[in-house]
């Protein structure tokens, strides 16, 4: 019987170094090249300066900002404290303390107990969002985050919650519900054009519920 050789597949292409020419080698057609663009750079109108604060900027869509926590449709916090956002950030910024959730929620084992996010530690990779199974961590298109001291940016459950009270009815951020074919900022090619993104108040910023279930929606509705 007969050995059949089969011919190894060609991987490599071989690309010959290209010669120079006489022009090529006086480097005077590159050098006019980059002239003609700086030129082209000078001489253009268009201004690309943003007047901020004054004027707000004009975001892209998939801009990933400050995150939020979402609600469910009885008001409480979505997170079902799985860890799975916190597994899947690079900049380990996410801590969570989970509780067994009470007998009235059979819909789910637990749900955080505590839940920190460190904002100044966060690359804004939107990792979290993508990991979440229930949709429960989003970013949002707050850009403007400022604090006095590193404790005002480690945005706990109620602050994150606070956000999620002050986004959700802005177009530019609606909840994601389903995801699209890319993951969840594939449903932005139905959102408006660019537009100003949502301002959070200073005092909106430092919202605090001191009760432990995270059920309200706003200060007023639990006193
Ligand atoms: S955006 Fe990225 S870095 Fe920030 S919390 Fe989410 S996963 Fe971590
Ligand atoms: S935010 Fe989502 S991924 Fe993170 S712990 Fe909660 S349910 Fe899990």
């Amino acid at each position: 019987m007969s050995e059949t050789k089969t011919k190894p597949k060609k991987t490599v292409t071989w690309v010959e170094e290209p010669e120079m020419g006489f022009w090529e080698s006086t480097f005077l057609p590159a050098i006019m090249k980059g002239l003609k663009t700086t030129l082209k750079h000078v001489t253009d109108r268009k201004t690309v300066t943003q007047q901020y604060p004054e004027v707000k900027p004009d975001l892209p869509l998939h801009y990933r900002g400050v995150h939020r926590l979402n609600r469910d449709e009885k008001d409480r916090v979505k997170c079902v404290a799985c860890m799975m956002c916190a597994t899947a950030c690079p900049a380990n910024c996410i801590s969570i303390e989970a509780q067994a959730a009470p007998p009235e929620w059979p819909d789910r084992d637990k749900f955080p107990k505590s839940f920190v996010l460190d904002e100044l530690r966060c690359i804004y990779c939107g990792m979290c969002e993508e990991a979440c199974p229930v949709d429960a961590i989003e970013l949002t298109h707050i850009y403007d985050l400022t604090g006095e001291t590193r404790e005002s940016l480690m945005y706990d459950r109620e602050k994150l919650l606070g956000v999620y009270d002050q986004t959700k009815d802005n177009p530019r951020d609606p909840v994601r519900t389903k995801r699209g074919i890319l993951g969840p900022a594939a449903e932005f090619s139905s959102l408006p054009t660019l537009g100003p993104a949502t301002v959070v108040p200073d005092s909106d910023r430092s919202t605090k519920n001191a009760t432990a279930g995270v059920i309200h929606s706003s200060q007023e509705s639990h006193s």
